[in-house]
């Protein structure tokens, strides 16, 4: 029968009015057999989630002050959800079990983990499902990162009998049973571990949004959803800064070739957006599929003649970085330029020294240094069978008075990639999207 792995974020559960629209979605579709719950989010604006709470607990005990009026709020937002919707599941006692181990000075990890932990017994009461603690089957190795073959075999053996089960999201443990988590918002890698690990038909990652949209609603007025997006251009989307999903909760079910559906709890009806190893292009918007971008890099473009047939050049200008620890973002070479993108910040400090560096290994003609500078990245698969993209793209950005300081364009005809000044980020975001969309 077909599998529904569902994750549903922190304010999708986050009070008990949540949890049951939550329920009525589980109980809408019986493929929907498996769940994995986030911590309890935000229920209004100025609202704390129970997550930064148990942080702040750990912080408090680690400092030697007391947690108390801390950990009644993340007592009482359990409390009430259990009081609200009658379940029987003894939470008081698991809360003070949580409550005794913060105080003998657990770990942070194990500390905020509690969050999915305790929602997870929560929802598995109220859906009268199994419980099964991600500890056992979500194994990290000694380096913190995930094992992600052993946690596939744990984890399919544990679901193998095919009973609906509710997993708690964001942690695993150590082979010696330490509680270890993802970073933050990773409840959206256990639901992809899970999909992959049963198999499913889809992965639907439910949150207060209704799928992603073309550009960011706060540059570009009421911008049109993307119903279809595939994992590669979505890599290039979040990667500028578009975020809706954890980044690596795209790794395991990408390799599996199971799509992802963004739904909204509060709109379960809408379809949200799908994410699909291959999709043919958008029928609404056949060239271009959304538009990100991020404010804040330097480009170090370093000129010298003859460059291309000097042997060992762009390594030599790239230890400079490396050496200094500093990565970089892009490197968009001319014959005789190359422009290294790098993030601003993490230039700034060492500036000086890499500088001299490329000098005393290179000997350039010039050096230039750029800062302020914004990459928009616009991103689509129907690129690649549209002729006239970069005479739209271009055309659009020169019509609004627009600088373009770089172009890069990706192997793979999947983006463009346009670097102008931190002043034009807005503007050159909207004129792109009215060439493409309007
Ligand atoms: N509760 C965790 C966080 O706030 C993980 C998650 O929600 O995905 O980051």
């Amino acid at each position: 029968m077909k599998k529904i792995v569902t994750k549903f974020g922190g304010s999708s559960l986050a009070d008990a009015g949540q949890f049951a629209k939550v329920r009525s979605i589980l109980l809408m579709d019986e493929a929907r057999q498996y769940v994995v719950p986030s911590a309890p989010g935000r229920r209004f604006k100025t609202d704390d989630k129970v997550t930064d709470l148990l942080y702040k607990c750990h912080r408090q005990v680690e400092n030697g002050e007391d947690f108390e009026e801390t950990f009644d709020l993340i007592a009482a937002r359990y409390m009430d959800i259990c009081e609200e919707l009658g379940l029987k599941v003894d939470i008081s006692a698991a809360l003070d079990e949580v409550h005794d181990r913060i105080a003998g000075g657990a770990n942070a990890d194990y500390c905020a983990s509690r969050g999915e932990y305790l929602n997870g017994l929560l929802l598995a009461d109220y859906m009268g499902w199994r419980f099964l603690d991600a500890a056992q089957v979500i194994r990290f190795d000694d380096d913190g990162a995930l094992d992600a073959e052993l946690t596939n075999t744990l984890m399919a053996e544990a679901l193998a009998d095919g009973v609906p089960t509710v997993v708690p999201g964001f942690f695993g443990a150590y082979a010696d049973g330490t509680v270890h988590t993802f970073s933050r918002g990773g409840s959206d890698i256990t639901g992809a571990i899970v999909a992959r690990a049963v198999n499913a038909a889809v992965y639907e990652n439910w949150t207060d949004v209704s799928g992603f949209l073309m550009a960011d609603p706060r540059i570009v007025d009421d911008p049109r959803e993307i119903s279809v997006v595939t994992y590669k251009e979505l890599r290039e989307l979040s990667y500028m800064g578009a975020s809706v999903l954890h980044e690596d909760a795209m790794f395991p079910v990408h390799k599996a070739g199971i799509p992802t559906n963004i739904r909204n709890t509060n709109d379960p009806t809408h379809p949200g957006t799908i994410i699909t190893l291959n999709a043919p292009a958008d029928a609404k918007n056949p060239t271009i599929t959304g538009i990100a971008g991020r404010k804040g890099f330097s480009i170090v473009s370093v000129e010298k003649a003859m460059m291309n047939s000097e042997l060992g050049f762009g390594r030599k200008v790239l230890a400079a970085f490396e050496d200094n620890g500093v990565s970089f973002e892009h490197l968009p070479t001319g014959i005789d330029t190359m422009c290294v993108v790098v993030a601003g910040a993490a230039l700034a400090p060492v500036r000086e020294k890499v500088l001299a560096q490329i000098v005393a290994s290179t000997s350039p003609d010039i050096i230039t240094v750029h800062d302020y500078m914004s990459i928009i990245a616009t991103v689509g698969r129907g690129m690649v069978n549209n002729c006239g993209t970069a005479a739209r793209l271009f055309s659009a950005m020169s019509k609004a008075g627009i600088n373009v300081r770089m172009i890069d364009q990706g192997s793979s005809e999947l983006s463009i990639i346009v670097g102008v000044d931190d002043a034009d980020y807005e503007n050159t975001i909207k004129a792109i999207y009215n060439a493409f969309v309007r």
